[in-house]
Parts: structure tokens; sequence; C-alpha cells
């Protein structure tokens, strides 16, 4: 397939912001496109993760934090694994998610974001995720209370859903790292 690209603006780059984001050489991606292959999303995204590799490799500009894997990957590190060149594909996409939160990049439809920002609330709060709170969280948001409630009471019984909050054992550490996010971003 051949990727048409807009060249970023004037100033740094997309790709050199990624780079020191994610610590990753970008340059040593070879195309060999094992980490699409084995992506865990890639029947849910227009944009695998090799391709967003060879987007930042050919200067693409603000463009790219529009594509649909920004909020489908699951930071599953699938891709990593599979990665003949030790390219840690899921920071590259981490890095991206943060520039199109900080720029305010159009996000595709879906909830996928509202799902995201249910998960780091409850990992603040809890030290790790509460898979209850964030149920409700994305319920309160979406306003499908009554989706696959039917489902509810298996999971509870299979132990796949925990009523009570398992607080996370570093939560220290856990609200540093939130602070800190909270004063890079100058909130
Ligand atoms: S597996 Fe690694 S080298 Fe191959 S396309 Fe993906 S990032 Fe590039
Ligand atoms: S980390 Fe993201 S891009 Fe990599 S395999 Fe998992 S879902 Fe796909």
């Amino acid at each position: 397939m051949a990727i048409r690209i807009k060249k970023g603006r004037s100033g740094k780059s997309i790709r050199s912001i990624v780079q020191e984001m994610s610590d990753v050489d970008l340059s040593l991606c070879f195309q060999c496109k094992k980490c699409s292959s084995g992506c865990t999303v890639s029947g849910m995204t227009k944009s695998p993760p090799s391709e967003i590799i060879r987007r930042l490799q050919l200067g693409a500009g603000d463009e790219i934090l529009e594509r649909d894997i920004i909020w489908t990957c699951s930071s599953c590190e699938t891709c990593y694994a599979r990665c003949p060149m030790g390219i840690d594909v899921a920071s590259v996409i981490d890095a991206l998610r943060s520039l199109a939160i900080e720029k305010k990049a159009a996000v595709p439809e879906g909830n996928v974001p509202l799902f995201n920002k249910a998960f780091l609330k409850t990992v603040r709060a809890f030290g790790r995720a509460y898979d209850l709170a964030m149920i409700g969280i994305y319920k309160l948001g979406t306003g499908t209370f009554m989706k696959d409630t039917e489902k509810f009471p298996t999971m509870v019984m299979k132990k796949k859903i925990a009523l009570l909050p398992v607080w996370g054992a570093d939560r220290k550490t856990v609200r540093r790292i939130f602070k800190e996010v909270d004063r890079d971003k100058g909130k």
C-alpha cells in the first residue's frame, strides 16, 4: 500500500518528539511487518503498527495523531516481543497517544478514549485497575447502563470481575507517577 503523508510543520518533528519520549530509534525498522502480523488489534485498526513506524520514518506531521491505532492499541507489547530489531512499538504508540491528547488531535469515532480515561482514573485511585469502577465510569459516559448486564453474574461467579477493589502494592509510587505527569502537563 502506498503511504501518503503530510510533512510536519516547522519546529521539532513528530518523529523526533516520539523518539525522545519513547527512547526508540525508529531508523532501525526495516519493515518486516512481524509486529503487524502479530498485533492483537490488527483486525480493528486501519493503521497497523508497522505502518505507524513507516509514517514516522517518512516524516509524518500532526495527521498521524489521528490514526485509530493510537486508541485501539491495548499495550499488549506483542509487537515488541516479535520485533527482530527490538523496537518497542508499544512505547511509540504510547508517546503518540500522549501527543494526541496534548495537541487535542481529533479522536476516531467510538468510546476508546473514554475507556482509556476510565482505566487511568481507577489506576490513580486504587494503584491498579479496578474493573467495576471502570465499568461504572464507562457506562455513565456512554449511557449504556443495561448493555451486557446479563453477563455480569457469570463474570462474578467465574471471578473475572472482583466486586471489591484489589489495592495495588505500591500505591505511593503510582501516585507519584501521576503527580509527575500532571506537573509535566502543567496541571
Ligand atoms: S517488527 Fe520491528 S522491524 Fe519489523 S516492521 Fe515491526 S517495528 Fe519494523
Ligand atoms: S502493543 Fe499495541 S500495537 Fe503492539 S501488538 Fe499490542 S495492540 Fe498491537
